[in-house]
């Protein structure tokens, strides 16, 4: 499955020239082009070279002997059309399922084109005491540690984090990629405010790439955790255990208003100060948003642990 985008054509250039300008042979006018008729023998560029055998020009040929074809692959969507000798499309990410997250493609397409076919828009509804909203597309299956599984294609998938978990951590100062091909399960360390946070997909798969970008730009992750900020690529992998049963996209919306809710609760059951100079005989100081970011060290661990920890999440 290729990005509509993604073009495989045939190019002509000079082999002569010191520099490579290829030209697109579909709609390219041959007729009174010097290059493909006996005028060759009155170019600069191929006199000085001779031919390419015998060093000597060659008058004779009915086309230029520099004149050299080949097969190129590009991006129509792209400002500048760099082409790229062909290869197996599917070494490409335009040329694999994953093509839907190619940041290119994603700011050419409307919204919609990202969902599977027929599938309604992104859920939505507020959860929890604090009314938040709720974004949970309804293509999406989702993990019970609040991570995404998108099935581009039968046996093909892709992995990420969640609105309620991208919430959770506010910002992400460093990610570490633990697993980055192999069958396994996909885990990264998400370091917040100088703690490490060990995140882990709940089943195995084969992954074929990491988005290893994000250590570069982490903010990716939660900024657009449906989008840009995805963590994985990879293929279903068969194994012997049973597999951790997922939320599909359908019931997102209460499970995620129902997670909204349990949070609140354990914020509650803290009966901790949140936020610095705040005074603690008044009570817990719940932190609407990015509660991660004004919890004590042990606080976090605790928190994390109990709504994104896969061994919590067995244990439950
Ligand atoms: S670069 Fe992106 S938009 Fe262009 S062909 Fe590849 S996947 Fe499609």
């Amino acid at each position: 499955m290729n990005c509509p985008f993604f073009k495989e054509q045939q190019v002509k250039y000079c082999g002569a020239a010191g520099y490579r300008k290829m030209i697109l042979l579909d709609g390219a006018d041959t007729g009174h082009e010097r290059c493909s008729g006996p005028f060759h023998t009155e170019c600069s560029v191929a006199g000085r070279a001779g031919s390419p055998q015998t060093g000597l020009a060659d008058t004779a040929a009915p086309v230029c002997p520099f004149l050299r074809q080949s097969l190129v692959q590009y991006c129509t969507a792209a400002a500048f059309q760099k082409f790229v000798p062909a290869s197996e499309p599917s070494l490409l990410r335009c040329g694999r399922p994953a093509y839907r997250y190619c940041d290119l493609y994603r700011t050419t397409v409307p919204v919609d084109s990202f969902r599977s076919a027929g599938s309604p828009p992104c859920c939505s509804g507020l959860g929890g005491q604090e009314a938040r909203p709720i974004c949970a597309p309804l293509h999406l299956d989702y993990a019970p540690n609040h991570m995404w599984l998108d099935r581009t294609a039968p046996g093909h998938c892709q992995i990420g984090i969640d609105a309620f978990l991208a919430g959770v951590l506010g910002s992400v100062e460093q990610l570490t990629f633990l697993t980055v091909a192999g069958v396994c399960q996909p885990w990264v360390v998400l370091t917040v405010r100088g703690v490490d946070l060990h995140l882990e997909f709940p089943r195995r798969i084969r992954i074929s790439a990491a988005n290893l970008y994000l250590r570069a730009e982490p903010v990716r992750l939660t900024a657009d955790p449906y989008g840009a900020g995805w963590l994985f690529e990879g293929s279903t992998a068969e194994s012997s255990e049973p597999d951790v049963p997922l939320v599909s996209g359908s019931k997102a919306a209460s499970w995620v208003s129902e997670e909204y809710r349990r949070l609140d609760d354990y914020l509650s059951r803290q009966q901790q100060p949140v936020t610095s100079g705040h005074d603690a005989t008044a009570g817990p100081a719940l932190a609407p948003t990015a509660p991660l970011e004004h919890l004590s060290r042990e606080q976090m661990l605790s928190l994390f642990s109990e709504f994104f920890s896969t061994h919590e999440i067995g244990r439950r």
